[in-house]
């Protein structure tokens, strides 16, 4: 599925991409979308034409290269590239390598029969892992990357602002980590599945949250806030909620220039800002595991199954406002 223009998305046949030593062919079985596919699509991130979007990929291995993995085999493929030479890759930030590249943006992706990628992108599924729901684990792997960056201890109070995919994802993860966990929305269908993953109670969003949350953490907020939103009003209220000495993990990618904070409350709070940007290697071997065990399940997670073919059409849900859509995958076959 060719993205030839903003907007536009053709099915066409591609040459088979060609492979350097190495690499390691893999056939597209299953893809995620999400807002950066939907952001790419409608032309606000930019990308070169023609272009093949898919970043969240499972797959089965054709040629393995120089990997240990039989052809047949269960992977899912890490789209973030990275050059491993320069500064940042030296000292094991390769997510943040200034010639890092992502899958499905920068280069062609897994919208697509067979994709080819360096061997220390591709990652070993277990049997037990639903190759259906696997693409989500990429998204798994930037909430689990993030919530390395707080260090939850047990017993601790954590809020989740916004409880869509990544947030259900934290919640799960919160839990794993012995928090009590809070979810706050306004939707109801959200608060229920968060509920139903873990999250020791859930609070309507709106004017009364913040009132509410203090109430619920002792009076003094919690000790974590997770904001999923991007939204800036949401930071403010992460502000206002959280306890003196608390940590803001913004998962949400705000985009906003500007934008009111609170911000002698920043000061006077001693709060501490904590940002995370994808994800590293490292965070598949550990997400690949949470899933197996089914300390996360991603299953309630899907909203709908649709075939490849009908891209444009899945790309078309995401714009659209639906409290109940969650995640949308491709089944290629
Ligand atoms: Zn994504
Ligand atoms: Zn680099």
């Amino acid at each position: 599925m060719v993205l030839t223009a903003p907007n536009e998305i053709v099915l066409e046949d591609v040459a088979r991409p060609g492979s350097r030593a190495g690499d390691v062919t893999v056939h597209i079985t299953h893809t995620g979308i999400c807002g950066t596919d939907y952001k790419i699509y409608n032309g606000s991130i930019p990308v070169q034409y023609p272009r093949i979007m898919g970043h969240e990929m499972a797959g089965e291995i054709v040629d393995p290269g120089s990997t240990s993995l039989k052809p047949g085999a269960r992977v899912i493929i890490d789209p973030e590239l990275f050059c491993g030479s320069c500064f940042h890759c030296r000292i094991g930030q390769t997510h943040l390598c200034p010639n890092g590249m992502l899958i499905g943006r920068d280069t062609n992706g897994g919208f697509a029969e067979f994709i080819t990628v360096p061997a220390s992108q591709v990652f070993a599924l277990p049997a037990g892992v639903d190759p259906t729901h696997a693409p989500m684990i990429q998204v798994l792997t930037t909430c689990l990357h993030a919530q390395r960056q707080i260090n939850i201890f047990p017993s601790e109070y954590v809020v989740v602002l916004g409880l869509g995919v990544t947030g259900q994802l934290h919640v799960q993860l919160a839990k794993a980590r012995g928090a009590y966990v809070i979810g706050v929305t306004r939707s109801k269908e959200k608060r229920e599945l968060a509920e139903k993953l873990g999250a020791d109670i859930t609070i309507p969003g709106g004017d009364d949250a913040i009132a509410k949350v203090k109430e619920a953490t002792e009076g003094r907020g919690p000790d974590v806030v997770i904001e999923t939103t991007g939204v800036v009003s949401q930071l403010s209220s992460a502000i206002h909620m959280a306890r003196s000495g608390g940590r803001l993990l913004l998962f949400g990618i705000i985009t906003a220039k500007e934008g009111a904070l609170p911000f002698y409350d920043l000061y006077f709070k001693e709060l501490a800002l904590i940002n995370a940007r994808v994800a590293k290697g490292e965070d598949y071997p550990a997400s690949i595991a949470l899933v197996q065990r089914g300390t996360v399940r991603l299953e309630p997670l899907v909203s709908d199954v649709m075939p490849l073919g009908e891209l444009k059409a899945a790309i078309g849900m995401l714009g659209s406002d639906s409290t109940q859509r969650m995640k949308i995958i491709l089944d290629h076959q």
